[in-house]
């Protein structure tokens, strides 16, 4: 682990630098997940695609920005209530 200061921007923001990126096997312009933490504290790490409805990672796919993973899709595709 290391511990690096960064200054924010007016509008907040931050970069992460070339050579973070590199270390966590980020690309520019990849997403990142942000999470508030209970200390308010954040981290930051890089975006794992995963279900909005069960938090699932596999064969996840992007609907209507909606992160839905295949056995989800199966599940309302057979639903037929919806
Ligand atoms: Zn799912």
């Amino acid at each position: 682990m290391r511990k690096i200061i960064r200054n924010t921007t007016k509008t907040g923001a931050i970069t992460l630098t070339k050579d973070i990126r590199h270390d966590i096997g980020l690309a520019a312009g990849q997403a990142v997940d942000i999470t508030v933490n209970d200390d308010r504290s954040i981290t930051i790490r890089k975006h794992v695609a995963s279900c909005f409805c069960c938090g699932g990672f596999d064969k996840v796919k992007v609907f209507k920005n909606y992160e839905i993973c295949q056995t989800c899709r199966k599940e309302l595709m057979e639903d037929e209530t919806i």
